[in-house]
């Protein structure tokens, strides 16, 4: 369809600029007549808020804002690894936590994963029960024997919440190369398909007429007189309650609570007869890999340049990129020929506490944020608590 000249050649005396948007009538008022619930931030927080709502609200106005195309920070950019933490890592927290914080936020995670999985079917989300391992490097031996000789009493801490033995020695079957014989095996750990499941989540906001609107930013807000008064990079207008689902990127409202942490990732063209299937934790949790449509995705390096990773620019850097593709050829596929199919980069809401940040700002704005790398399994319920803060 043309566009018509005389719209263009319309003496500036005739535009009132209070009704000149260039948006119609229906458009200002299916999206932005005073909704009454506005979420800004497209992930896997932002959109189970909005369900969330939904369920409590049946009639209500629900408007989700997404500053990118796709959703632009983590949600989309993940591993799926439904886990709930290494044998390593829980030792870890164990220096920073009691023992019964632990099995809180084990069981949170535990817990937020089986709420996924009942919210979007296991179908839909591809999930795949196939186990977590924790890879050992050998030039380490005494950090596996470390991990070796607390594995009985992690597995006794754990045992009210999961009955039988969480973590178990296995043989390496893999092929895995310049590691220890032995891997850690979680088998209560799965994999799931990122893409997926944030499509299941959007079609789901869609069916219950939550309206998304992609590529539009929130640029300032205040709350005043029962109503919030938004500024967005399209329009501005009021909602009733604003909830905050930015993660990574809610340093301008929380200060230095939530940093920015990116995360690189790389993705292998699919390889021949790959024997490799489940989720893989190595030197730590530093990195991370798993099988994917008989591919491998690898992750992680962050500790190699924690201060240039800190960063909510979203890229890749040939340090950490060279050390992924070094250890995909000798530890995770040596002797197994392939090639690089993509790369990418997502960006994480990290802080000093694991915990998230949810909290209320003000009368009418809260927020949701500081997943860390735990969002696949916590973010369906710290979107739902974000959602009944008021
Ligand atoms: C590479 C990588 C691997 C990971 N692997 C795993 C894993 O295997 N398992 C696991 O549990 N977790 C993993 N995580 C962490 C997990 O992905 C995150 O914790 C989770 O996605 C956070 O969800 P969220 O909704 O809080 O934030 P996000 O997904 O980051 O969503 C925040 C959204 O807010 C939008 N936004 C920000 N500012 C504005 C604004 N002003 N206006 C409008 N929109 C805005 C952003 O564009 C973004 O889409 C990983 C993360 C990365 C990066």
């Amino acid at each position: 369809m043309k566009a018509n000249p005389a719209t263009h050649s319309m003496p500036l005396a005739f535009v009132n600029h209070s009704v000149s948007s260039g948006f119609s009538y229906w458009e200002i008022r299916e999206f932005f007549d005073e909704p009454d619930f506005v979420v800004v931030g497209a992930g896997i927080v932002g959109l189970n808020c909005a369900l969330s709502l939904r369920e409590r609200h049946p009639k209500a106005r629900i408007l989700v804002l997404e500053r990118g195309l796709l959703p632009q920070g983590a949600s989309t950019k993940n591993a799926g690894f439904a886990c709930f933490g290494s044998l390593s890592e829980l030792l870890d927290d164990m220096n920073t936590q009691t023992e019964d914080e632990m099995l809180a936020l084990v069981e949170k995670r535990y817990q937020g994963i089986q709420l996924l999985r009942k919210n979007l079917g296991d179908k839909a989300i591809g999930y795949k029960p196939h186990g977590g391992y924790e890879v050992f490097l050998k030039g380490d031996p005494e950090f596996f024997m470390a991990c070796l000789e607390h594995r009985k009493r992690v597995n006794k801490i754990l045992k009210p919440l999961f009955r039988k033995k969480v973590f178990e020695v296995v043989p390496n079957t893999f092929g895995f190369e310049g590691v220890q014989d032995y891997l850690m095996k979680n088998r209560y750990e799965g994999q799931l398909n990122t893409g997926k499941m944030m499509l299941a989540l959007q079609s789901k906001c869609i069916k219950k007429e939550i309206r998304i609107l992609f590529g539009v930013s929130l640029e300032d807000f205040t709350d005043l007189n029962g109503k919030v008064a938004v500024k967005t990079s399209l329009r501005e207008f009021t909602c009733g309650k604003l909830y905050l689902a930015t993660n990574g990127f809610a340093s301008s409202v929380l200060g230095d609570s939530v940093s920015p942490a990116r995360a690189q990732v790389l993705i292998t063209k699919p390889i021949k007869k790959l024997k490799i299937k489940g989720s893989f934790h190595i030197d730590r949790g530093y990195y991370y890999f798993r099988n994917i449509n008989d591919r491998i995705l690898l992750g992680g390096g962050r500790n190699l340049d924690p201060l240039g990773e800190k960063t909510a620019e979203f890229g890749m850097t040939p340090l950490i990129q060279g050390k992924l593709e070094q250890l995909l050829k000798e530890v995770i596929l040596p002797g197994t020929p392939f090639e690089i199919d993509t790369r990418w980069s997502g960006i994480m809401g990290v802080g000093t506490s694991k915990v998230p940040v949810l909290k209320s700002l003000s009368d009418n704005v809260a927020c949701g944020v500081r997943l860390g790398g735990m969002g696949v399994a916590i973010g369906s319920q710290t979107g739902k608590e974000l959602s009944r803060i008021f």
